[in-house]
C-alpha cells in the first residue's frame, strides 16, 4: 500500500484538498490534529513537554496550554526544535501503527504542514503540494479563524516558501480561483491508483 503525503502552507487548502481523497475513499491520517491529540493523550510526550516547558505547560486537567506553549516556543529556535522532536518522531510511531490496519486501500494520504521541513516526506511514496496565492490565503484564514494579518504572518514566517518546496513534490495543486480543485484531485487519484 503506497503512502502518499499531502502538505501546503497555512491556509493553502490542505484539510480541504484532502476531504476530497476522502470522498474517493481513500483513508487520511492528520498529523496535526493527532499531534495536538497526542500532546494531551500521550503520558510519555506529556512527561516530556512539561520537562522541556514546565509544568504550566498544562491546566489542572491536564490539557495542553497550546497558547502558551505557542508562545514560549516560537520566540526560541532551540525550544521549538527541541518540542519538534518529541512531537514528531510519536506521530511517526502512531502513524505507522494506524498504517497497518489501512491495507485494504490502494493507497493512503497522511496530512501535515510541516511534511518537507520534518523530513516526513521521505517516509512516503508520493508527496502533494497543495499551493494558493498568498492574498486568497489571508483572506480565506482571517473569515476561518477570525485573527489578525500579523497573526497569519508570523506563522507563515515558520513554514518553508512554496518556492522551495515545489521542486520535492512530485504532484502539485493549484488551489486558486482559476483551476478547478476537484478534477486536480482526480487526476492525482487516477494516477496514483495505477503505480
Ligand atoms: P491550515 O494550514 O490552517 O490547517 P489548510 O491548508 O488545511 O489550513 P483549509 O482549512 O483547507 O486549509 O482552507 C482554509 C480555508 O479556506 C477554509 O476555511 C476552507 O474552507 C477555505 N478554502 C480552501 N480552499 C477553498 C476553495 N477552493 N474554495 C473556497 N474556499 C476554500
Amino acid at each position: 500500500m503506497m503512502k502518499v503525503g499531502v502538505t501546503g502552507g497555512i491556509g493553502s487548502g490542505k484539510s480541504t484538498v484532502c476531504a476530497l481523497f476522502a470522498t474517493l475513499g481513500i483513508p487520511i491520517y492528520n498529523a496535526d490534529e493527532r499531534a495536538k491529540w497526542l500532546m494531551n493523550h500521550d503520558a510519555l510526550v506529556i512527561e516530556r513537554v512539561k520537562d522541556l516547558i514546565g509544568k504550566e505547560a498544562y491546566d489542572a486537567n491536564q490539557k495542553a496550554n497550546n497558547k502558551l506553549i505557542a508562545s514560549i516556543v516560537f520566540r526560541d529556535k532551540i525550544l521549538l526544535d527541541a518540542l519538534n522532536q518529541i512531537i514528531h518522531p510519536a506521530v511517526k510511531c502512531d502513524s505507522e501503527k494506524w498504517y497497518t490496519a489501512q491495507q485494504s486501500h490502494p493507497y493512503i494520504i497522511k496530512e501535515s504542514a510541516l511534511l518537507f521541513e520534518t523530513g516526513m516526506d521521505k517516509n512516503m511514496d508520493k508527496n502533494i503540494l497543495v499551493i494558493s496565492p498568498e492574498a486568497l490565503k489571508l483572506t480565506r484564514l482571517l473569515d476561518r479563524d477570525h485573527t489578525t494579518v500579523e497573526a497569519i504572518k508570523e506563522r507563515m514566517n515558520h513554514q518553508m516558501k512554496d518556492t522551495e518546496k515545489m521542486p520535492m513534490a512530485d504532484y502539485i495543486i493549484r488551489n486558486d480561483e482559476e483551476n478547478s480543485l476537484i478534477e486536480q484531485v482526480l487526476e492525482i487519484h487516477k494516477k496514483l491508483i495505477t503505480i
